[in-house]
């Protein structure tokens, strides 16, 4: 038993308009409604577009839903002359708790590497936000078995620079590229393994307390009918989702199998 409260975060990438986020929204709250879930039990947060995010600002707020909610990526910059991006500080004003910093997909679509992680990292904090960051090795490197090297490294230089005060409340989820999207679910032993590897890591290079208090999530092809069994695991604390997200009442039974876990 730890003290830290288990999260469920719902990554709907490019999915979703505004209108339909309302709907996903909406329907995810009442779909929960009967479980009476609280902060005693665990976090439920959507993390939709950028473009959805004032709807469902509108709608936690003006509904009160236990909910809360994130966006998917942060821009490394301060608000000025940086055309398309979008700053951590606008994120903040809308009511974001999260941001997702590092998923593969933005690693491999837009190129981004551990540095421009790290600086997206720090922009978050210095807005109050929580970053998830994500960190997973490919279906080679697991081939290969450098798999926990590679994730670990790949974790250091994405946190460079930081100290423990710095990343109180940090999130990281591990994510295996080659589980994402592809209905491979890495072993609740493999999520097990890294998520440990991960804490051992944390508590040698930030300190103990630091470690025991980080939320490490896995994600990668989780549903409702296999989260209970990944997140039994002594050092998981939730799960990032993608497409098992995208329907409120498909993801709200999924955060109630992993709370009755
Ligand atoms: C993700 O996008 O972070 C993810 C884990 O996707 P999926 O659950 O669809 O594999």
């Amino acid at each position: 038993m730890n003290d830290r409260t288990l999260l469920l975060a719902g990554n709907w990438k490019m999915n979703h308009d505004h209108l339909e986020a309302i709907s996903a929204v909406q329907k995810l709250a009442w779909a929960l409604e009967d479980a009476k879930l609280d902060d005693s039990h665990c976090e439920v947060v959507v993390v939709p577009p950028f473009t959805d995010i004032r709807s469902v600002q509108t709608l936690v707020q003006g509904d009160k839903l236990w909910l809360k909610y994130g966006a998917q990526d942060v821009s490394q910059h301060a608000p000025g002359a940086h055309t398309g991006e979008i700053a951590a500080s606008f994120l903040s004003r809308l009511g974001c708790s999260y941001v997702v910093i590092g998923h593969s997909e933005r690693r491999a679509d837009n190129h981004e590497t551990n540095e421009v992680v790290a600086t997206k990292i720090k922009a978050a904090l210095s807005a109050e936000l929580t970053p998830i960051l994500c960190v997973g090795e490919s279906l080679e490197q697991r081939q290969e078995k450098s798999h926990v090297e590679f994730t670990l490294g790949q974790m250091d230089e994405s946190l460079a620079g930081f100290d423990a005060a710095d990343l109180s409340g940090l999130v990281i989820a591990y994510e295996p590229v080659w589980a994402i999207g592809t209905g491979e679910t890495a072993t609740a032993a493999d999520a097990a393994e890294m998520a440990s590897a991960i804490r051992v890591r944390l508590g040698e290079k930030y300190g103990d307390a630091l470690a025991q208090t980080t939320r490490i999530l896995y994600g990668g092809s989780v549903k409702a009918d296999n989260v209970a069994e990944i997140v039994a695991s002594a050092d998981v604390d939730g799960a990032l989702v993608g497409g098992a997200s995208l329907s409120g009442p498909d993801f709200a039974a999924l955060c109630k199998a992993a709370v009755a876990k």
